[in-house]
């Protein structure tokens, strides 16, 4: 084992979150390191929906434009009833000055971008293929093992620790931190397909019988499509989710030309302690909530602008250690409204969702059409997570 060497923050976790807290931090006079248990950017795309108050936050490391450039801005959705008949558009004309959309584009691909602009604003702060398998609190250290994929173990310390290791954090585990939570009934399968829609770049949510289909633009003329199932199919094919979205909507996508599939459960959790010591929790190892509504990331990116300042703060000796309880309250706060509008969202994609079908199209048709549609678009777009 190599080592020791003194970090001032490690972070644990190279996966969004993770990747724009180090941007940040970089410049800042702080050694920094990330460390990514992956050798390469996972090519499987779970989020697509980037925010405007994300957009906002990228403005700081000056990547809105080149995200921006690579992705479809959504300007809005088109609302079909049971039978396909129109409920209403909404429009996100109003919710951002700058960024009057949400912007469509694959995970790997917000990655990719976000770990070129740290390789440009800090090079070699992130190490890929390094496993964090242990951590522990050493008075005011923080002791970590590593795993590189090749070479022997090694140690590192750091005066802070940022876990940003998702939903199954490892990190979580080894500290003894808890994640109550609870699966929900609602289930979905989704897939990539070509376009063969009219709806460009506007995404679709049409409330059928048989349960909400859900439809947004990826760059290159192609459509994301998720569709509400009775029970999570982990072994559907293309064919049958092409065939759930005909029967459901009438539109044809071909099952041949599908590049992504993936049947996914949902499910709200949230740590019981999103800093213990010099550890903080941050994105998913924080708080996971249903991706209906796609805010994950961007709650995970609020985290990491709220802490990154703090951070600063306490390692330049002008705060303490205690500004760190508030801002654990306040991203514990962020994240369980997120999950309260995930779950009204899923609510209202259920085939049964407590109203007759007439009574939801009547409701939100008359939602739809009223003075109170730019506060709905407000809501969708998160609003309300932007920093102050
Ligand atoms: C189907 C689906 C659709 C979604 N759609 C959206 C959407 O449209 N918009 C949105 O905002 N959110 C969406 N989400 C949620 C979003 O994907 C997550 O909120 C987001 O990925 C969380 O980012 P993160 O960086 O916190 O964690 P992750 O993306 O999980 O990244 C964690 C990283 O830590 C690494 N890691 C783990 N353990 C270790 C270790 N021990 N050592 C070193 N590295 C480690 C992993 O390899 C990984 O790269 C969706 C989720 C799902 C499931």
């Amino acid at each position: 084992m190599t080592g020791p060497e003194t970090l001032d923050i490690a972070i644990v976790g190279g996966g969004p979150v993770g990747l724009f807290l180090a941007c940040l931090l970089a410049g800042k006079g702080l050694s920094v390191q990330v460390f990514e248990a992956r050798s390469a950017v996972s090519p499987h795309s779970r989020a697509i929906g980037i925010h405007p108050p994300a957009l906002e936050l990228f403005d700081a490391l000056e990547l809105a434009p080149a995200l921006i450039a690579e992705g479809v801005k959504v300007p809005g959705g088109v609302l079909r009833g049971r039978n396909g008949e129109l409920l209403g558009e909404l429009s996100l004309e109003g919710v951002s000055k700058r960024y009057p959309f949400v912007l469509a584009l694959p995970q790997a691909r917000t990655e990719t971008l976000l770990a070129r602009r740290l390789c440009e604003l800090a090079p070699g702060t992130l190490r890929r293929g390094v496993r964090v398998g242990q951590a522990q609190q050493c008075g005011d250290q923080v002791q970590l093992t590593l795993h590189p994929e090749n070479g022997p173990p090694e140690s590192v310390q750091a005066r802070f620790v940022v876990a940003a290791d998702g939903s199954r954090s490892a990190l979580r585990a080894m500290l003894g931190v808890e994640y109550p939570g609870k699966t929900y009934a609602d289930t979905y399968l989704m897939g990539d397909f070509p376009d063969t829609t009219v709806y460009g770049s506007r995404a679709l949510i049409q409330l059928s019988a048989g349960g909400v289909v859900e439809s947004f633009p990826l760059p290159g003329g192609r459509r994301r499509w998720v569709a509400r199932t009775d029970r999570l199919l982990p072994d559907a094919t293309a064919a049958d989710l092409t065939k759930l979205l005909h029967q459901r909507t009438g539109q044809y996508v071909p099952a041949a030309e599908c590049s992504m599939l993936s049947a996914f459960e949902t499910r709200r959790h949230a740590a019981d302690e999103v800093v213990q010591g010099r550890v903080a929790f941050i994105g998913d190892a924080a708080h996971q909530v249903s991706p209906i509504g796609g805010q994950g990331m961007t709650l995970g990116w609020c985290d990491a602008a709220a802490l990154s300042p703090l951070l600063e703060n306490i390692l330049s000796g002008t705060s303490s250690l205690d500004s760190l309880a508030q801002f654990g309250r306040t991203r514990l706060k962020a994240a369980r409204r997120a999950a309260a509008q995930a779950e009204l969202n899923m609510w209202a994609g259920r085939p049964a969702a407590g109203l007759p079908g007439w009574a939801r199209s009547a409701l939100l048709r008359a939602l739809l059409a009223s003075p109170a549609a730019p506060t709905l678009a407000r809501l969708f777009t998160m609003r309300w997570a932007a920093p102050a």
